[in-house]
């Protein structure tokens, strides 16, 4: 006991803390069922797989927290610039074989379980998917999450800790159901709330200015007050020590306000509206393309960036007197525009707050942010009525029409009074829609935006943003969307792991994805050609399980697996496959017996969630189910076409049917995806792509060579052309009988897919569908060409496989970083 108090406790508490856990079998059997009996409150002699899991995690967690906090502490002592990452969407999928991957830990784990009963492979299957994310834009800052850990930047991801993720699909005789996806019910063992980290929100109210000492202070008084509270999830990175953090906020009462309310001696209801605070993190919108402009969704990405800045500055301000470091120690990244409310919440903090001036707060403020386009589209871009932000944040109104006037000044210094391009720049519509036009904001306040592919970031030049290109051509940049390997190949296709790192000779592609290139040399390597088949079968046998499991049907592994499962949308034109696989059943149908024989057999699968409001969407996908129980019955066709919609499409789904699909569609219009991400997964595994061009189809295409992808269909620069010209084009026959037949109630519901066929054959056809019909078929025929051919098929799935390298978020993450962010890796040994 030597030393001074304090010496003496941190002496004690090194000691009580001794070591780190250890990663041996039978530490880890320790934690686990010190777990169960401490944290599940079980019996370590009685548990059940759910149960196992939540101890499984808890200790995995236990492990992550600490160097979890190891990083932080560097981090801080570090002072290095730091990225944040916010988005209104995080689709993260499962943690738990993630985690232990990642850590390098997943073989102790599995031996760990098995010794005491229970198989890891269960037991990550109890995991409930976290779901806060429609498609691509949430899937994508969840591959960043993976990207930024791994390569050892320091970074933050920021979001909404939704209760309800993406409503759960059902099927009921064939139509969609949405179910409410309440993830949080048995607890979420990845989260640490940290009650003591909380920020207040105000909503409504009036602004009001004073003059102190000569100067103008406005002060907003709010009609609402609600706390956030933040929860953080551990993301780890795959063989590192860096551990980064995904900051969630709650909505939750505030305990200050009101006590007004309270006196009013109606305590309980006083409470009631109070409680009423939290649906601001209710629930996650689930529309992936449209924007309806309801007040809540305006308050969700208020109160998410509101919460997140004040926690930015706050951490700037810990070890940091002026805010003349910021740009140097701050760079934030805007996923798509939902989070561009921020800009002028940074300017009211800098101004009101901070007390600094207007020029000061908006160098900083231009200086920090950067902002990701996804859309396609002027008429897709956010856009707020006045009103609406005018009663919400009556602060924020001012500051951006004070935003707005200078803006128009540089522009009218630029251009002169050219009032037109004036009206189409103003960030404030206040013409009749009367609307602040989120995307010009962003703009004006970003050093940086970027498209997701180059066709995109083309587009968004060319015609989106063409009069921003004009006035800034230096702040367009393009950032080619990237998956992450370690969840989609590595660890989610396991079989071709090994394959890939026999023939590499290392598993360095892990982090480093270009070396998939090395596999070219060996394309044509006939025991290569086997092991790969091989793996690729076993992949099919278990996505066949699954299938039976849900539908009955079995289907035959030697058939070809042919996939099209994301987001339920015209543009994305699964009514172009269905048609289409109509073709294919209504062709068999009229076979001969020995024609049939030349048959490719195929399973035709299908899946994804369609908005709750989205009609037709809904209509598309009864459609499918429909074919799907005539075709599957027929005992004229047998093996020949099955047809299966696979329900509730989601991230753990996707790792299951991706390593096991031979063909996948991508199909979507040109000109209107922008980029598309699990083309990229499909690839990486040594899927061969049907693809339309546009979007990162045109990259792939370019990576793995024309001669290994099915492309068709219209291009580029002939898409506005059809457009125009649609009323007059007409549709191969073909088109025109399969629609018949869908019309004449050949598959029964006729009434029902009325409009679907209208949307199509109706004279406007917007995503030209009939327009593409023929080349597609066409390309169809080329793919049950190629199929027949083993050998060739295999090659072009290795080449596939080999030309994916580009597109690791690896490669994405480290143009940002370098391009935009201005960051280095900070590696903690
Ligand atoms: N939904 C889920 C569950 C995904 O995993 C992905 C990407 O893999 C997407 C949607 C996006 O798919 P796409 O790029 O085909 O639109």
């Amino acid at each position: 006991n030597v030393g001074d108090p304090e010496t003496q406790r941190r002496r004690r508490l090194l000691w009580l803390m001794d070591q780190y856990l250890k990663n041996d079998v039978p530490s880890i059997q320790k934690s686990i069922v010190d777990h169960v009996e401490y944290t599940i409150a079980r019996s370590r002699f009685k548990f059940d797989d759910f149960e196992a899991y939540k101890a499984t995690a808890n200790s995995v967690r236990d492990r992550l927290l600490e160097s979890w906090n190891d990083n932080q502490q560097y981090y801080r002592d570090n002072d290095s610039k730091r990225v944040y990452y916010l988005s209104m969407e995080f689709l993260m999928g499962r943690s738990l074989l993630n985690s232990i991957f990642n850590l390098g830990i997943k073989g102790e784990y599995a031996q760990a379980l098995s010794e005491l009963g229970y198989d890891l492979e269960v037991i990550v299957e109890q995991e409930r998917d976290a779901a806060l994310g429609n498609g691509g834009l949430g899937r994508l800052a969840a591959c960043f999450m993976d990207s930024l850990a791994t390569m050892n930047y320091s970074a933050w991801g920021y979001g909404l800790r939704y209760q309800y993720g993406l409503f759960r699909q059902q099927l009921q005789d064939g139509y969609q159901h949405e179910q409410p996806d309440y993830w949080l019910n048995f607890g979420n063992p990845w989260e640490i709330e940290r009650v003591h980290v909380t920020y207040p929100v105000k909503f409504f109210g009036k602004v009001e200015e004073d003059w102190v000492d000569g100067r103008k202070l406005i002060k907003w008084v709010p009609d609402e007050l609600v706390e956030a509270v933040a929860y953080d999830n551990p993301i780890p990175g795959y063989k590192t020590s860096n551990t980064i953090n995904l900051r969630l906020w709650a909505a939750k009462p505030s305990g200050e306000f009101d006590l007004q309310s309270f006196n009013t001696g109606d305590y309980v209801n006083a409470i009631l509206s109070k409680q009423r605070a939290e649906t601001i993190s209710s629930v996650l919108y689930p529309d992936d393309r449209t924007y309806q402009g309801k007040e809540l969704r305006l308050k969700q990405q208020y109160f998410f960036v509101s919460a997140t800045l004040q926690d930015i500055i706050r951490r700037f301000k810990d070890n940091h007197s002026s805010f003349d470091d910021f740009p140097e120690k701050v760079a934030i990244q805007l996923n798509d525009t939902h989070p561009t409310i921020g800009v002028p919440e940074m300017m009211r903090l800098l101004v009101d707050v901070e007390s600094l001036e207007w020029g000061k707060a908006w160098d900083i403020t231009t200086r920090v942010f950067s902002v990701t386009i996804h859309s396609v589209l002027p008429e897709m871009l956010e856009k707020w009525p006045i009103e609406l932000i005018q009663a919400l944040l009556p602060r924020h109104i001012q500051i951006i029409y004070k935003i707005n006037t200078i803006f128009l000044e540089e522009v009218k210094s630029k251009f002169g009074n050219d009032y037109d391009r004036l009206a189409r720049m103003s960030i404030v519509d206040d013409g009749e829609k009367k609307v602040i036009k989120m995307a010009s904001l962003a703009l004006v306040a970003s050093h940086t935006v970027n498209g997701v592919a180059w066709s995109h970031t083309e587009l968004l030049k060319g015609s989106v943003f063409k009069d921003f290109y004009d006035l800034w051509p230096h702040k367009f940049r393009n950032k080619t969307n990237g998956v992450t390997q370690r969840r989609w190949l590595a660890f989610s296709n396991p079989g071709l792991r090994e394959v890939l790192t026999k023939w590499l000779g290392t598993e360095s592609w892990i982090t480093n994805l270009e070396l998939l290139t090395g596999l070219r040399q060996y394309a044509s390597d006939t025991t290569l050609h086997k092991e790969w088949n091989l793996v690729r079968r076993h992949n099919k046998a278990r996505l066949a399980l699954y299938i039976e499991a849900i539908s009955g049907v079995k289907v035959s592994i030697d058939a070809m697996f042919d996939v099209q499962v994301k987001r339920i949308h015209e543009y994305k034109r699964q009514l172009l496959n269905v048609l289409s696989i109509i073709h294919r059943y209504d062709c068999i149908k009229n076979m001969t017996p020995e024609e049939k024989k030349k048959v490719v057999p195929r399973v035709c699968i299908i899946g994804g969630k369609a908005a709750p409001g989205y009609e037709i969407a809904k209509k598309i996908i009864k459609l499918v189910t429909t074919i799907g129980e005539r075709i599957n019955d027929d005992s004229d066709i047998g093996n020949l076409l099955k047809v299966i919609f696979i329900p509730d499409y989601n991230v753990s789904l996707a790792e299951l049917v991706i390593p096991a699909s031979d063909l996948s569609q991508h199909i979507s219009t040109v000109g209107n995806e922008a980029s598309g991400t699990s083309n990229m997964k499909f690839a990486m595994n040594g899927c061969l792509l049907l693809a339309a061009r546009g979007g990162s189809n045109d990259e792939i295409q370019q990576e793995i060579g024309d001669e290994n992808i099915f492309m068709f269909g219209a291009k580029a620069d002939e898409l506005g052309r059809l457009r125009a010209e649609r009323r007059n084009f007409i549709p191969p026959r073909d088109f025109h009988r399969v629609t018949g037949m869908i019309r004449s109630g050949e598959f029964g519901h006729k009434e029902y897919f009325q409009e679907l066929c209208d949307t199509v054959d109706g004279g406007d056809d917007f995503y030209l569908v009939g327009n593409d019909f023929a080349s597609y078929l066409e390309a169809q025929a080329r793919v049950d060409k190629t199929f027949v051919d083993r050998a060739r098929w295999t090659q072009m799935s290795i080449m596939s496989t080999a030309g994916s390298g580009k597109f690791s978020s690896d490669r994405t993450i480290q143009e940002y970083a370098q391009d935009i962010w201005g960051i280095q890796p900070v590696e903690r040994f």
